[in-house]
């Protein structure tokens, strides 16, 4: 309890209690601290809007160094797109052309995406432009990746494709002719040798003594080897696939048995004269699609320029045949 003031009061002549002033104190004391932190509160208000907080600076660098990282992935994603219009542009005009695939039209190779807004809940933020176009274009980016990487496989069926045919089609001498001199007749109008009837020479014949080895133009699987083809006396056809077929006949020996698997160069069997024969030689056809064809264009790879035309000139005398 606090203690009880009293004071003279000259005009009643008596004591009278001091009326204690506590609530008016009280209450400007109140009213100051409201006031000072009202002010308090509206300087901090007003300070906030121009002056940063620490965080806020950290915040801030963070989202600056954050733009510059997108700024240079898309640097680096326009880079990749370069290489991969690089590739793109080879793939198109070597690699397809080379074998003979069509090349990728430009819209299927560069198609974006229809349909729905697959970047929806990237919009409404103040850098959803930068990077929704970021977003867009690694998506095309990975889809021309995709697309490419198809093309290629393609590709490489194509090639390992190419290269069996190349492997299968008869491309060489079928008898040992360095000198080329063996090349006795040629695909065309011949002299019979029997009849001495100008007709059709549907091989080439190869004059070589009896025994001569003759081999595989090309790989293939062995179709026959008998004599059961009127004419062609001993005889072997290989068949190369891709609709290829080479004949070889008047044999002496065969080295092969049918449905045998022989590669280019294989010693298949020796020249001889058997069958409508004159002389031991190698007559030799090729078939494509079962129509005879002139071996003569088949040597490529195995003749020089120069080589060939000597064949040519060969094969294109009009003679006559060994049949
Ligand atoms: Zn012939």
């Amino acid at each position: 309890m606090s203690k009880v003031k009293y004071y003279y009061d000259k005009e009643s002549l008596s004591y009278r209690k001091i009326e204690r002033k506590k609530r008016t104190t009280f209450k400007y004391a109140t009213l100051f601290m409201l006031a000072a932190a009202f002010f308090a509160f509206i300087f901090v208000f007003i300070a906030s809007q121009y002056v940063e907080s620490p965080k806020e600076r950290a915040l801030k660098r963070e989202l600056q160094n954050a733009q510059l990282q997108f700024e240079l992935l898309n640097k680096k994603m326009e880079q990749a797109e370069a290489v991969l219009a690089n590739i793109a542009d080879r793939d198109n005009n070597i690699y397809r052309v080379y074998f003979e695939a069509n090349p990728i039209p430009e819209e299927q190779r560069r198609a974006g995406f229809g349909g729905i807004n697959r970047y929806k809940n990237l919009e409404g933020f103040d850098n959803s432009k930068l990077i929704i176009e970021s977003n867009k274009r690694l998506d095309i980016l990975q889809k021309q990746i995709v697309v490419q990487s198809k093309s290629l496989d393609e590709i490489a069926i194509l090639a390992k494709e190419k290269e069996s045919l190349l492997a299968a089609i008869p491309a060489i001498q079928p008898v040992s002719n360095e000198d080329l001199t063996r090349m006795a007749s040629g695909y065309g109008m011949r002299s019979d040798p029997f009849t001495k009837v100008r007709k059709m020479h549907w091989g080439m014949d190869f004059t070589a003594p009896r025994g001569t080895p003759i081999y595989a133009s090309g790989d293939g699987v062995v179709e026959r080897a008998d004599s059961n083809s009127s004419g062609y006396g001993k005889h072997i056809r290989i068949n190369h696939g891709y609709g290829y077929t080479s004949l070889y006949a008047h044999l002496y020996k065969y080295n092969v048995r049918k449905n045998q698997k022989v590669k280019r160069g294989d010693l298949i069997g020796f020249v001889g004269s058997t069958g409508r024969s004159e002389a031991p030689h190698l007559h030799y056809e090729i078939f494509k699609d079962g129509d005879r064809i002139n071996p003569i264009n088949f040597y490529y790879g195995s003749l020089t320029a120069e080589e060939f035309n000597k064949l040519l000139e060969h094969a294109s005398l009009e003679n006559q045949s060994l049949d």
